[in-house]
């Protein structure tokens, strides 16, 4: 009965894996949520600015509904990234905004190329749109292959999506191969969730292309993921169009509240995003002199790491009754692979001595 009700391209769809929350954690391994070192899901450490918090706590408007053109938070964006508002739009996070480009661009069996290993937002969103994902690998070194993407490209191909720096290599993409892909005429999407750690953008460009959209996210480097903002610049058609077939109130105000307060709180946490980067370093380096793990350089708050000597999945395992948790890859192109996110000085301490203590 249900058959006939539903659309049919959701009836096999892959579901996201999505990550398990702290308290489940917690129990599983016996251990309060604060002593848990959460390496898995590449948070602030650090959590919001204080003066978010503060401000939340004196917020007095929850019962009014927030502006659906979200006029004060793209003001404020437009300081901050230096393009005009209209080129702004605002998303319940970047994942909701990955989803809103789909609609706006998918018929049902329109292509989308995909350049894994990457984010899995962007098959995932795909399929829930109704597209078919089109995949063109990276190279050995991670590298994006512009002629065999070009190549994919046909009448029904509509978007192409390439996080920068990409998650979970940490590696940027080429601003030449950006202007090569964009030549084609499709959407090109670049995800930038992670600029603030590796300080490279491509959004100027979205003023000069039709097809061209960045993508930015509040939840890394200014520590709102669990509030859900991120925006994306767009050229001003495309964002006028997503304005018209958003969900009318699609950012909540607690979320609008902790953008303004963490734009006026920048040089707090642009301290914190230096300590994340050179703890980057320093983890990168320890990493490197275990010897059994061989990590990749990153531009962005965690590390990928090739489990040269023993199983990625028992090193997770083992790290995870320490209380220590990181993310496990077993896909193709990730064999043996953990990503593992920057967290404290003492983080990176407690997970060198665990997995040193693993490997004996
Ligand atoms: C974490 C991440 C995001 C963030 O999405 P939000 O919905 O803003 O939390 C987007 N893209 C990539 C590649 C990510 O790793």
């Amino acid at each position: 009965m249900l058959q006939r009700l539903i659309r049919h391209h959701f009836i096999d769809l892959e579901p996201y894996e999505p990550i398990v929350p702290l308290e489940v954690l917690s129990q599983r391994v016996g251990v309060p949520v604060e002593q848990l070192i959460k390496l898995d899901g590449n948070e602030n450490p650090y959590g919001c600015s204080p003066r978010v918090s503060r401000a939340l706590a004196d917020y007095r408007l929850y019962h009014i509904y927030p502006d659906p053109l979200h006029r004060e938070l793209r003001e404020a964006l437009e300081g901050y990234v230096g393009i005009g508002r209209d080129h702004i739009v605002v998303g319940a996070g970047s994942d909701e905004l990955i989803d809103l480009v789909l609609r706006l661009c998918l018929e049902p069996g329109d292509k989308v190329i995909n350049c894994p290993p990457t984010f899995g937002m962007y098959p995932f969103s795909t399929g829930v749109c109704g597209g078919v994902v089109i995949s063109v690998p990276r190279n050995a070194k991670y590298e994006i292959d512009v002629s065999a993407m070009k190549s994919a490209i046909d009448q029904q191909a509509k978007v192409i999506f390439l996080a920068s720096p990409n998650n979970p290599t940490g590696n940027i993409v080429a601003e030449k191969d950006v202007l090569k892909l964009l030549g084609t005429g499709i959407l090109v999407v670049i995800d930038e969730a992670y600029y603030e750690f590796s300080g490279v953008t491509l959004a100027p460009l979205a003023l000069q292309f039709p097809n061209l959209i960045v993508l930015r996210s509040f939840s890394k480097w200014a520590g709102l993921a669990g509030l859900r903002i991120g925006y994306g610049i767009f050229p001003k058609e495309i964002a006028e169009l997503i304005y018209k077939m958003k969900p009318p109130y699609n950012v909540n105000i607690a979320a609008q509240v902790a953008v303004k307060e963490s734009l006026a709180d920048i040089d707090y946490l642009r301290e914190r995003i230096k300590a994340i980067i050179s703890e980057r370093e320093r983890l990168f380096s320890k990493l490197g002199k275990l010897g059994f793990i061989e990590p990749y350089p990153s531009q962005a708050n965690f590390i990928l790491c090739h489990v040269l000597d023993g199983q990625a999945l028992q090193i997770k395992q083992g790290l995870g009754k320490k209380g220590i948790f990181v993310r496990y890859f077993d896909a193709p192109f990730l064999k043996n692979m953990l990503r593992i996110s920057v967290g404290k000085p003492e983080h990176t301490d407690a997970l060198i001595e665990a997995l040193r203590d693993i490997s004996r």
